[in-house]
């Protein structure tokens, strides 16, 4: 039998600091992330879930309204794409060539383009996630509740997320979801992984 796999994460769990300590991480990756995995493997054993790729089940799952395996598939997924928008402080990059170029024809300028992110994380009511996007090849920046996630929808290339679940940020920042934000998007945002993203949509 073939499980969904936690992905071991890109970087040490003390490598966001300051923005996002160990502790927040071990309890996001070791219990949140690993939680979904675990849920979601006993809920595939023996349904033609089994043995598929994680995408696959996701993708599957939304078009069947299977909701229980949809939310644990789609927020392991979405977790494993969260831990590689992210980058120690000054390993991301800023965007570049046909990516950068994308950005100023879309946003007017990378400032904009971080400043529409974080409106989105900040304003998506309760628990979700702020997503930049390619569509087309035309770059926006939307939101999902929840375990939504924009790889359910047709056509639409997750570039680059951040995770707005309070267990994202309440040990670091309690009720500050917008200083979380800021200081993501500002010191940890990996925009060579958006970029490549941005390649390959
Ligand atoms: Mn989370």
């Amino acid at each position: 039998m073939t499980e969904i796999m936690l992905e071991p994460l890109p970087y040490a769990e003390n490598a966001l600091e300051p923005v996002i300590t160990a502790r927040t991480l071990s309890f996001h990756y070791g219990k949140h992330h690993a939680g979904y995995v675990a849920t979601l493997n006993k809920l595939i054993a023996g349904t033609p879930y089994a043995g598929q790729p994680l995408e696959a089940i996701v993708r599957k799952a939304a078009a069947e309204q299977a909701t229980p395996i949809f939310n644990n598939a789609a927020q392991v997924w979405n977790h494993t794409f969260y831990w590689n928008s992210l980058a120690p402080v000054g390993a991301g990059g800023a965007p570049g060539d046909a990516f950068g170029e994308a950005v100023a024809r879309d946003f007017g300028s990378f400032a904009n383009m971080k400043a529409a992110l974080a409106d989105a994380a900040v304003k998506r009511f309760g628990s979700g996630w702020a997503w930049l996007v390619a569509k087309d090849g035309k770059l926006s920046v939307i939101s999902t509740p929840n375990a939504e996630t924009p790889l359910a929808q047709t056509g639409v290339t997750p570039l680059l997320t951040v995770d707005v679940w309070e267990h994202a940020y309440y040990l670091d920042w309690q009720n500050r979801r917008a200083d979380y934000v800021a200081a993501l998007i500002d010191k940890l945002a990996n925009w060579k992984f958006a970029a490549a993203n941005f390649v390959r949509a």
